[in-house]
């Protein structure tokens, strides 16, 4: 089940790259070749440089970025996959997983977190959030203090929490307005370089792609084809298949119906696919030619430029591609999945979520988290519809691209759709569970288990911590660390899985 990204293990990466290496990454650069935007990354080993090309890149007032690829800053060190050879030059060989993060930070356990409180346990990130944090030993000036927050790959260094929006510090408070992140706890790391931390996570439902350069500010959807819409092009493989068409409309009909995005779909279908810069939004598979990454199931490509009037830089999104990979036995239904198949109007849901300006989470269940496991939620139905942080997310979107008072270089507002709508996808009640649901929650030193199941403890990695059969009545959780864990039932006609946290 995927939504744009199938993890893939070392061994399953080893096979199919052609040079496995530990590097860094020593510069960047981003260039025209063919009409189109692209980048190197010098990525230094210890016998040789690679020159890796990437799709996408940034000029100053022009880029293109593609929800797959891998971007990466000078410093970057860590293991890069690659496929190519130094005669052909080298690309990376799984996307945005040819990257592995040395694990500079293992660090996690042991900061001082007992003082440590967020003003809020859930919040947006770009999304125009303050995070007030209290406690103690923060330092009477910020001087080189900083604020961090997690980004999927470790936690933002010095240069870029430097640049966060800090109004306020003091040796007792901080207030910080919350970038994009993963949902983690936040670190203070003090001008005397203390780290503390918080004692409970900020959880984000939600992260807007912010402006290039920069941690904040956006790169708007707007009036983009003069009727104050963005019209998409369907490509031919899709629009000729009634099935495949439908399940287009579906899904963008319920984005339109919930968030009023005026995203249209062009009356004909179009033989362009997915090559940005040639003039048309266009949603596609991909093909034989212009394949994507294995390890791919759908990217969103974004071309932007901006335009300068006085002293304001103004980023809209000009041209948005989303494809699909093509090699997958897609179920274009709704419900239930078949078994085997990925859910084509899931994916296109998740791409869809990217192109009105939403980047991922790590929040399990929600639409714009990047892998999709069976649980929490068996019920395949419920994700036949967007999740309820992502309809916050892009009607936050929406209401961006359609209320700024910029005017210049021909930009200006998205009209959003009014669209008084029944919900084009049913969603059926939860049934009642089977079982009483296991408690206490939140746990301590050990969790009830209704009987009749096998349950399955599991971290928030997808972990397995502990196995309970079906004839205990209580798991033991004493030495397990504080934190978020998922606790699956087992061997029964409706397994579920639940949220369980431990104080
Ligand atoms: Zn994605």
């Amino acid at each position: 089940m995927h939504a744009d990204i199938i993890p893939l293990s070392a061994g399953e990466k080893a096979v199919l790259a052609d040079a496995i290496i530990e590097g860094e990454v020593v510069a960047t650069q981003s260039f025209w070749k063919n009409n189109r935007i692209v980048s190197t990354l010098t990525i230094a080993s210890e016998t040789v440089a690679y020159q890796v090309e990437l799709m996408g890149g940034a000029f100053e007032d022009m880029g293109s970025f593609c929800t797959g690829e891998m971007y990466l800053n000078t410093g970057a060190k860590g293991t890069f996959y690659l496929s190519g050879s130094h005669a052909e030059g080298w690309k990376p060989a799984y996307g945005v997983q040819s990257y592995e993060p040395q694990q500079r930070d293992v660090l996690t356990m042991g900061f001082d977190r007992s003082t440590v409180e967020l003003s809020t346990d859930w919040a947006a990130g770009n999304g125009m959030e303050m995070l007030t944090i209290t406690g103690t030993g923060f330092g009477a000036v910020q001087g080189n203090g900083y604020v961090t927050f997690e980004t999927g790959g470790g936690y933002y260094d010095a240069d870029a929490a430097a640049n966060f929006n800090y109004t306020d510090w003091s040796n007792t408070s901080i207030t910080v307005e919350i970038p994009q992140a993963q949902s983690n706890r936040v670190r203070i790391i003090t001008n005397d370089g203390t780290t503390l931390e918080s004692a409970d996570s900020l959880h984000i439902r939600y992260n807007l792609d912010s402006e290039p350069f920069s941690p904040y500010g956006y790169t708007h959807l707007y009036n983009n084809y003069g009727d104050g819409s963005y019209l998409f092009h369907v490509n031919e493989a899709i629009f000729n298949e009634p099935e495949r068409l439908e399940a287009v409309e579906r899904t963008l009909d319920d984005f339109v119906c919930k968030t009023g995005v005026n995203f249209q779909l062009n009356e004909t279908p179009t033989p362009l696919g997915w090559d940005l810069g040639d003039g048309q939004n266009t949603i596609s598979f991909d093909t034989p030619d212009n394949p994507l990454s294995p390890g791919t199931v759908g990217y969103c490509n974004t071309l932007w430029w901006s335009c300068i009037l006085g002293d304001v830089t103004f980023y809209v999104a000009g041209e948005i591609d989303v494809v699909l990979n093509a090699n997958f036995d897609y179920d274009y239904g709704t419900g239930d999945l078949t078994d085997g198949n990925a859910k084509f109007a899931y994916v296109l849901m998740h791409e869809l979520g990217h192109a009105m300006r939403l980047g991922h989470v790590n929040e399990w269940g929600e639409s714009m988290y990047p892998s999709v496991t069976d649980w929490p939620s068996q019920n395949w139905f419920e994700r036949d519809t967007i999740s309820t942080n992502d309809r916050l997310g892009v009607s936050q979107a929406v209401d961006v691209a359609s209320t700024f008072t910029f005017s210049a270089c021909g930009i200006s507002v998205m009209e959003p759709l009014d669209i008084d709508c029944e919900p084009v996808v049913e969603v059926a009640e939860v049934e009642e569970a089977a079982l009483p649901a296991p408690y206490p929650n939140p746990f301590e030193d050990f969790i009830n288990l209704p009987n009749a199941a096998a349950w399955t403890l599991l971290d928030i990695t997808g972990k397995v911590v502990q196995r309970a059969p079906n004839t205990s009545t209580a798991i033991a959780t004493e030495g397990l660390p504080a934190g978020c864990y998922l606790l699956r039932s087992e061997g029964i006609a409706e397994p579920r899985t639940y949220r369980m946290i431990k104080d």
